[in-house]
C-alpha cells in the first residue's frame, strides 16, 4: 500500500496500516465524540503520550493544516470537528494554511490560494466552531524567520534515500513542501514559540508520510516526537473515490442547500432494484453513501443510527424514507452553516487581511 499526501488514495483495509506502517489502533477515549466512539478516528501514533502529558498538566497543543487547492467538503469537516473538540477542552490549537505548498505542488496562483483559504476554508472553519481568538492560524507564506530557519536546518538532517523511502520519488517542490510541513509541526517547540512540548496532529492517513519524516527529525534534534491521530476517508457519493474533479462525488460546504440535496438524491445507496426485493432481502447499509453520511456527520445519536441499520437490513425501511431523514438534517445543517458563514465574514476578512500581510 502506498500513502501519499499528494495523490487521492483509497484504503480498502485499514487494518493493513497497522502492520505496514506501524500505526497503532485507537483505544476508547472521548466517548462524547461520535468520531472516536464509532472508530472513524481509527488509529494513532503516541496519542497516549499526548493524553498523559495533558493529564499531568504539561503544555500540549494541536496543529493541523488547510490545503487551499479546491473546495472544502464534508470530508474536510472531520478535522475541524476534532480541532473544535480539543479547543473546547482548552488545548491550544494551531491551523496552518499551506498556501506555499499549494503554489509549489499544485500550481495554484498566490491570489487564488489566498481566496480559497479565506472563502472556502477559514469561513467554514469559523462557522463550524473554530475560535480565532483562541487559535494560532497562520499562512506558510507569512510565518516567522525561526520557522523558515528550521525548515532550512531540516534539509541538512535527511538524505535523499530517507526521503525516497518515505515518499517515493519526489519533485523539488514536493521535497520543499515536506520540509515545510515538518517545520510546521516542529516549530511550536522552538524557544521563540512555546518550547518543547507534545504537539498532536489530527489528519487523514494520507498525511502519515509527513508524520514519519517529522518524527525522525524530532529524534535527531532532541525535540518531543509529535503525536498523531488518523481518521477514515469518506467515500465518494457515487461509491468511488471522492475527487475534486467530480463535484458530484462530494458535498461542498459552499454548495447551495438545493445542490447538496440534489447530490443526495443521486447518491449510491445499498438499496435493491425494487421495493419488493428490498422488503424481502433487506438493504446493504455497509455499501450505502446515505448511511455513511449519517454515520460520519448527521446522526450523532447511536440508538437512532442502530435503528436505521437494523430496519435497513430487515427490509422494514426503504431508501426514500432514509434519504428524507438525511435530507432534513443536511438541509438544516447547510442553511445554518450559511448563516454562520455570513456572520463570521467581517471577522474572518479582517483577520486574514492581517494574516496575509507580508
Ligand atoms: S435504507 Fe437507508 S441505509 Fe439502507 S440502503 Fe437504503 S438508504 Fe441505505
Amino acid at each position: 500500500m502506498k500513502l501519499s499526501p499528494w495523490d487521492t488514495i483509497e484504503v480498502k483495509d485499514y487494518s493493513k496500516l497497522f502492520d505496514e506502517f506501524g500505526i497503532q489502533p485507537m483505544f476508547p477515549v472521548f466517548s462524547e465524540s461520535y468520531l472516536f466512539r464509532r472508530g472513524i478516528v481509527f488509529g494513532h501514533r503516541d496519542f497516549d503520550k499526548f493524553l498523559e502529558a495533558r493529564e499531568s498538566g504539561q503544555r500540549v497543543s494541536v496543529l493541523t493544516g488547510i490545503m487551499p487547492s479546491g473546495p472544502m467538503h464534508l470530508g474536510h469537516k472531520m478535522v475541524v470537528d476534532q480541532c473544535v473538540l480539543y479547543q473546547d477542552k482548552g488545548v491550544q490549537t494551531r491551523v496552518l494554511v499551506a498556501d506555499v505548498e499549494a503554489m509549489a505542488t499544485r500550481g495554484i496562483p498566490e491570489e487564488q490560494a489566498r481566496d480559497l483559504a479565506v472563502n472556502e476554508y477559514l469561513l467554514n472553519w469559523v462557522a463550524l466552531g473554530l475560535d480565532l481568538k483562541k487559535s494560532d492560524v497562520y499562512a506558510q507564506s507569512n510565518r516567522s524567520v525561526p520557522y523558515y530557519r528550521l525548515a532550512a536546518l531540516l534539509s541538512g538532517r535527511v538524505t535523499n534515500a530517507e526521503m525516497t523511502a518515505i515518499y517515493g520519488d519526489l519533485s523539488p517542490a514536493k521535497t520543499v513542501s515536506s520540509l515545510l510541513q515538518s517545520s510546521d509541526i516542529l516549530h511550536p517547540q522552538l524557544k521563540e514559540y512555546d518550547g518543547p512540548h507534545n504537539v498532536l496532529v489530527p489528519v487523514g492517513v494520507d498525511q502519515d508520510p509527513h508524520l514519519r519524516l517529522t518524527r525522525g527529525f524530532a529524534d535527531k534534534l532532541g525535540l518531543i516526537k509529535p503525536s498523531s491521530t488518523y481518521h477514515r476517508f469518506m467515500s465518494g457519493l457515487d461509491g468511488g473515490k471522492m475527487s475534486s474533479s467530480r463535484p458530484g462525488s462530494y458535498i461542498a460546504l459552499n454548495d447551495s442547500t438545493k445542490e447538496a440535496l440534489r447530490k443526495v438524491d443521486n447518491a449510491l445507496t445499498g438499496g435493491r432494484d425494487t421495493a419488493a426485493e428490498q422488503r424481502k432481502k433487506g438493504g446493504q447499509p455497509e455499501r450505502c453513501m446515505v448511511y455513511e453520511l449519517l454515520t460520519y456527520h448527521f446522526m450523532p445519536e447511536d440508538k437512532e443510527l442502530a435503528r436505521i441499520h437494523a430496519d435497513c437490513k430487515s427490509g422494514k425501511m426503504l431508501c426514500g424514507e432514509c434519504k428524507k431523514i438525511l435530507k432534513d438534517r443536511l438541509g438544516a445543517f447547510m442553511d445554518d452553516l450559511r448563516k454562520k458563514r455570513e456572520k463570521a465574514r467581517p471577522k474572518v476578512k479582517k483577520f486574514t487581511e492581517e494574516m496575509f500581510t507580508c
